[in-house]
């Protein structure tokens, strides 16, 4: 039935059936992928009146929220959940709202109902000041919510990828968005402090599972040994974190065959070893900078974890490359607006774009990989070819209302990675 004093409220968006109900988040997405529903404010009227935004800042599109999340059935992901293997998985996680962001009294505008979906309220005003909410609602995946511990996220995401190297093929993991959303934490482990816990990071999750399996008997008689590399790309300039930062040259020989000449290939037994070259690495990555996170949140880090066969050449079996990608965030901040500043923004752009248009190819069986775009795709040339490569793309979120176009970007962007994807997926 429809309640009285409330004559301007918009038709209810498909999804939402009505005010109270509950909104299934597999209903969320009928219908074209990705909707907008437009909620119109409750009432004009508050019980705040017309300037009660006295408790925090844009009081009114908080309760907006809250009210739209009543509406939301949540269904958690759990271990429980099935894990399906395929070619290009796109994933999306969202940080909690940290110290500073709670004392600003930040408001939250994401939600993650469970599914794969994910909604960003995106606060919105009319020229006659009428605030309403654009309710923009994703799907990918997995969505991990604030709650969400990297061991899970490793779960869904990375892990499904080591047996895949063992199987002779070439993954890539990649972390993507804003500066502050959480890559690092994600990839390298959760920070304590400034001091961050390495053995609680993707990178040494997966490492210790490469242990596991070559111990596994399936794998024993393939008689592999592991190596790891780890490097960073700045400004299209390859530089070995695991030899002071030593400047290497990328070349491609005739057969298209690209090489970093010179990078540190270090052998590892055990996945301690791995974590103190992860340290080592990180320490030489952001050692020298003035800012902490300066210089960091603008060249992509690349840990690859090899896999070679005991025989005299050494031959490469399979490769797993797991990529903390630079800030997606665009060059907006005038305050440092310098040349060094534009030129880098421009090669973050390029890669990322680069690196979108080759996961793309890469789903359609495309022969055509355009990976001369950038260093990134070059250096990761072989990973977006054959039968056997596998990728998972994190896009990580801030839930701030004041990163709320950032999110919107990075959504959109995992968005297209995988759009028009679905009839190339291949499951074994
Ligand atoms: P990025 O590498 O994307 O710039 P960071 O990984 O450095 O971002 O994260 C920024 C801050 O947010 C760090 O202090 C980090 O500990 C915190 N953080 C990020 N993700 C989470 C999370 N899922 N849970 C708790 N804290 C997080
Ligand atoms: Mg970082």
């Amino acid at each position: 039935a429809i309640k009285e004093n409330e004559p301007e409220r918009m038709p209810p968006p498909p999804a939402v059936k009505g005010r109270r109900k509950t909104v299934a988040p597999q209903e969320l997405n009928k219908g074209s992928k990705r909707l907008s529903c437009v909620a119109k404010p409750p009432d004009m009227q508050t019980k705040r009146g017309k300037f009660g935004e006295a408790s925090r800042p844009n009081q009114k599109f908080y309760d907006m929220i809250q009210d739209f999340r009543e509406t939301l059935e949540v269904t958690p992901l759990s271990t429980n959940n099935r894990i399906e293997p395929q070619k290009i998985c796109v994933c999306v996680r969202k940080r909690p709202l940290n110290k500073q962001e709670i004392i600003k009294k930040e408001i939250d505008v994401v939600s993650v109902p469970g599914k794969g979906a994910l909604l960003v309220h995106e606060p919105k005003q009319k020229v006659d000041l009428t605030k309403y909410l654009e309710n923009q609602v994703f799907q990918f995946d997995y969505s991990f919510d604030e709650t969400t511990t990297n061991d899970l996220v490793y779960k869904f995401t990375a892990k499904p990828l080591v047996q895949s190297v063992f199987e002779g093929g070439m993954a890539t993991c990649f972390a993507y968005g804003q500066t502050g959303s959480g890559k690092t934490h994600t990839m390298g482990g959760d920070f304590i402090g400034k001091q961050q816990n390495s053995t609680k990071g993707i990178y040494a999750l997966a490492a210790q599972d490469v242990f596991t399996y070559l111990n596994h008997r399936r794998y024993a008689n393939l008689e592999l040994s592991a190596y790891v590399s780890f490097f960073e790309i700045y400004n299209g300039k390859v530089y070995d974190l695991l030899n002071k930062k030593a400047k290497l040259r990328v070349l491609e020989d005739d057969r298209q065959q690209v090489q970093v000449v010179g990078l540190e290939e270090v052998y590892v037994s055990t996945a301690e070893e791995v974590i103190k070259m992860i340290q080592m690495g990180s320490a030489c990555r952001t050692s020298g900078q003035t800012s902490a996170n300066a210089n960091s949140s603008r060249s992509h880090a690349i840990l690859q974890i090899v896999l070679r066969r005991n025989d005299r050449a050494n031959t490469l079996h399979g490769k797993f490359s797991l990529v903390d990608l630079a800030g997606n965030e665009r060059g907006t901040d005038v305050s440092s607006n310098d040349r060094s500043t534009l030129v880098e923004t421009a090669e973050i752009n390029r890669s990322l774009l680069a690196l979108k248009e080759c996961i793309r190819s890469l789903g359609m069986n495309s022969d055509h990989i355009p990976f001369r775009m950038s260093t990134l795709t070059k250096v990761l040339r072989d990973s977006f070819i054959g039968e056997k490569s596998r990728t998972c793309m994190i896009a990580m979120v801030s839930p701030g209302m004041a990163s709320c176009e950032y999110t919107m970007n990075t959504l959109r962007y995992a968005d297209r990675v995988k759009e028009l994807n679905g009839n190339s997926q291949t499951s074994g």
